[in-house]
């Protein structure tokens, strides 16, 4: 797979994977035991973005591997989709990003039954809050 196509196909997956995840974290049991750590605070800052359960760090973001084992991917299509995701995440936290990134992760810390992932994914499952 071509360079570009894997870096698109890689943030797809991560996007997906994570949503998945995310709203896993959102059943009950499964909240108290590993998610609550992340909405200690409701307005965070990019420091805050790995303030969780090691077990949610280390889950969450293996998504972006996928395409590299079911398909040919480039190793460095999957790389830079990996650095973006990781920026993207920290940007997401921050409201002096809310320019580049905008606000929807933001917003799950004040409504966490709605915004799991990227807008885009929120939008197809119904899971935008309003
Ligand atoms: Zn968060
Ligand atoms: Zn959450």
């Amino acid at each position: 797979m071509q360079t570009f196509a894997t870096f698109l196909a890689c943030i797809v997956s991560y996007d997906a994977w994570f949503y998945l995840v995310h709203r896993l974290l959102h059943v009950p049991c499964l909240y108290r035991r590993f998610h609550y750590q992340h909405y200690q605070k409701r307005h965070p800052t990019w420091q805050d973005t790995m303030t969780a359960h090691a077990a949610e760090n280390a889950v969450s973001g293996l998504g972006v591997l996928w395409p590299m084992f079911l398909t040919n991917a480039s190793m460095h299509g999957c790389l830079a989709a990996w650095l973006f995701c990781f920026a993207r995440g920290f940007s997401r936290h921050d409201a002096r990003c809310a320019w580049l990134v905008g606000t929807h992760h933001l917003m799950h810390h004040t409504q966490p039954d709605a915004n799991f992932s990227a807008i885009y994914v929120d939008w197809i499952c119904g899971t935008v809050a309003r």
